[in-house]
């Protein structure tokens, strides 16, 4: 049943927007209430789908009159930490998906102005087409992904500049008042964004994993295009030996500067996992894979063991002039190829007999970390919340994560320094834990910047089986406290952890909570996100 006052927001969003833009009937909303952290559904009041700013600045007006929650969203495909559904219950979802244009392009300084809902692919191919030297920021999450939104929610990409939230130059904003903000340089015909920090208080932060306001155009800035790109990597099969090599990251980072643009490190499971798929059947007595057919199954790819991953980008003599800093760094073998070597390679391996070519499957491995770190989007949409359903993947009939009735993933994602005393502890913490809660450890690290790396942990699940729902989650809750009890933090929460995110104890949530209650009164943006805020009217809403 809706209040009135539900009711006449609606009302009033349907004459703003027009009917076909306000979505109310139940079979609509569905998509906006599940997510692939369980099958349990998010009461939602509807979806509005504004076109632009002023529109938006209007439906907050309407919510902040009759005092009902809005949750933006860009795209929504935030996939493991809670896609599009709200962080609480009867909020109106804004969907930004409809302000999609690319606003301006400085050709000259890379900077390119955009709305919420510009992919991925459109930001890939509008680079492509115009011929523009700059390489576009893809991810491993695909094409059909938000580049504010995952700026916002602190995501990583594959190419480039791996942290996307600092290449945020401006930012526009509407706020819980139906005012808008606008970084300090910046106007509505004027893009900017050469100097980020502006002149006084730099309030652009703010906006990123909060409820402030709703972001309605960004500029980023892009990373040009490199003479070379090549990529390498190094296979380490002790992992007393792979743990020796971590402060040499550290140290690669220093020696080589912006040459080394990325790192990737997998345990042998999760190498395993993006090249094989297994059904519940091949699993051990307590859930997981047996490390021994896992490794006697890598040997064959010659993919065993602990894997590096590495992108060297710049001028030709100064990224081969890098082969030599890494071969005295690094005692192991190192493997360097750019595109021309590799499709040499595969050439050579299409005419081996299949027994032998099958050793080359490290081959895909390079081509496919090449090709994002290239700034080219992944070969297909990643199968990895599909990996554990119960079934083999090649029996996946959709492939909608969230609407999957299986499909379940919760990403564990933490920051660590380069450092080999924390790297070590976040491995046997994590594989202690998943351990017990009958979950694949698939860890995973990349760089943030030349001295932060961040783990990724996918935690998946059959989220049709509510026992293993309820284990998962535990998995996540032990796995938070384990860590921050070592000094290791999350940094990019799921919804359904916000609650162990916010620590009212500590100086910097009494202050983000500060900032919400002046900026959002009645709690109407976001509410849940990254806060624990309640505002005065909560209980007549509910
Ligand atoms: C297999 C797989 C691989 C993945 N790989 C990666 C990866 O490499 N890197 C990575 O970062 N993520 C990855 N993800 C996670 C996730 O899918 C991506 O981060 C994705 O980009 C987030 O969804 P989105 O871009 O559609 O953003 P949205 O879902 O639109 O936004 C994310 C959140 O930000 C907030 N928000 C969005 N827009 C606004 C706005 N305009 N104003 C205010 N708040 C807003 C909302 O709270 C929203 O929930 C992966 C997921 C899967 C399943």
């Amino acid at each position: 049943m809706l209040t009135d006052r539900r009711r006449q927001a609606l009302e009033e969003l349907a004459i703003a927007l027009g009917t076909e833009r306000v979505f109310t009937a139940q079979e609509k909303l569905e998509k906006y209430t599940t997510s692939t952290l369980s099958s349990k559904k998010r009461k939602i009041i509807g979806v509005a789908f504004p076109l632009n700013a002023y529109e938006v600045a209007a439906i907050v007006k309407i919510a902040a009159k009759q005092r009902i929650p809005l949750y933006p969203i860009s795209i929504g495909n935030n996939w493991g930490y809670g896609s599009r559904v709200p962080s609480d219950d009867s909020c109106i979802v804004l969907d930004l998906s409809k302000m999609n244009k690319i606003v301006h392009m400085d050709v000259d300084s890379g900077l390119i102005t955009i709305e919420p809902g510009v992919t991925a692919k459109q930001l890939h191919d509008y680079l492509i087409s115009n011929s523009a030297p700059y390489m576009p920021p893809v991810s491993i999450a695909g094409p059909n992904v938000s580049i504010v939104g995952n700026a916002l929610d602190r995501g990583n990409g594959a190419s480039a500049i791996i942290d996307r939230f600092s290449t945020i130059m401006h930012i526009e904003a509407v706020l819980a008042d139906g005012s808008v903000y606008r970084s300090a340089f910046a106007d509505e015909s004027t893009t900017g964004g050469f100097f980020r920090w502006g002149v006084g208080p730099y309030i652009d932060g703010l906006f990123g994993e909060s409820g402030f306001g709703i972001v309605t155009r960004m500029t980023i800035s892009l990373a040009p295009i490199p003479e070379r790109t090549e990529v390498f990597m190094i296979r380490i099969k002790r992992y007393e030996e792979f743990c020796k090599i971590i402060p040499l990251i550290q140290k690669a980072f220093f020696a080589l500067g912006s040459t080394l643009t990325s790192i990737r490190i997998q345990s042998p499971t999760t190498t395993f996992s993006r090249l094989k798929e297994y059904s519940k059947a091949d699993v051990l007595d307590n859930g997981v894979l047996d490390p021994a057919s896992v490794t006697k199954a890598l040997k064959l790819h010659s993919l065993d063991g602990w894997i590096i991953l590495g992108t060297l980008q710049g001028e030709r003599p100064v990224v081969e002039a890098a082969h030599t800093s890494l071969r005295r760094l690094f005692s192991q073998k190192i493997m360097f190829a750019h595109d021309k070597k590799i499709r040499w390679m595969e050439f050579f391996c299409r005419k081996l007999p299949a027994k032998i070519r099958q050793r080359f499957l490290f081959l895909i491995v390079l081509r496919s970390y090449l090709r994002v770190s290239s700034g080219m989007l992944p070969f297909k949409k990643p199968r990895l919340p599909f990996w554990k359903r119960g079934r083999l993947l090649s029996n996946v009939e959709n492939n909608d994560y969230d609407r999957d009735i299986h499909a379940g993933l919760i990403f564990f994602s933490i920051v660590l320094p380069i450092s080999r005393s924390y790297v070590e502890e976040a491995i046997r913490i994590s594989e202690k834990i998943c351990a017990t809660h009958a979950i694949e450890p698939l860890i995973s690290f990349n760089n943030f910047s030349d001295r932060c790396l961040r783990m990724s942990l996918p935690i998946l699940f059959d989220k049709n089986d509510p026992e293993e729902t309820r284990r998962a989650h535990a998995c996540y809750r032990e796995l938070f406290v384990k860590c921050k009890e070592k000094g290791i933090y999350v940094y990019r929460a799921p919804t359904s952890a916000m609650d162990m995110v916010v620590d009212m104890d500590h100086p910097f949530w009494q202050t983000a909570e500060k900032i919400k209650k002046a900026l959002d009164p009645d709690n109407i943006m976001s509410p849940g996100r990254y806060s624990k805020y309640k505002a005065p009217h909560k209980e007549e809403n509910v």
